[in-house]
């Protein structure tokens, strides 16, 4: 079973927008149009504390799929919430100067509901078009 494919089918999923989040896991709403509904779960990791200050409200919750990953940019391997982050894009793009999107941002949207999904899609979704440098 893959990511954003339904259980059933393997067509593309749709989010409903809602999530449910129980203990350390965290299910996204989804369906499909063969009929199919329910949740895409995903695991919570804790990973570090920030402050925050008086101009940035960011929720800190991060999402891993406890995974190895390619990035999207420069196609190199990571392993997320180490050296990447679950966007899809590794430490090494991120911090680069031409990074072309403002991913502060952008998590400043999620936490305030300006978008409903997080996590490795929010790239193929255009999710992040917004927030672009
Ligand atoms: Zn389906
Ligand atoms: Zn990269």
């Amino acid at each position: 079973m893959e990511q954003g494919k339904c259980p059933k089918c393997e067509k593309d999923l749709e989010y409903a927008g809602g999530f449910e989040l129980e203990g350390e896991q965290l299910g996204y709403s989804a369906f499909c149009e063969c009929g199919w509904r329910g949740k895409e779960w995903y695991s919570l990791t804790f990973i570090d504390f920030t402050t925050d200050d008086s101009e940035s409200k960011i929720a800190d919750l991060s999402l891993t799929y406890l995974s190895e990953d390619v990035c999207i940019l420069c196609q190199g391997n990571f392993t997320v919430g180490v050296d990447g982050n679950e966007l899809g894009f590794c430490s090494t793009c991120q911090n680069k100067p031409d990074f072309p999107y403002d991913l502060d941002a952008y998590y400043i949207a999620f936490a305030n509901d300006k978008t409903t999904f997080k996590g490795f899609d929010t790239m193929s979704r255009g999710l992040l078009e917004p927030f672009r440098k």
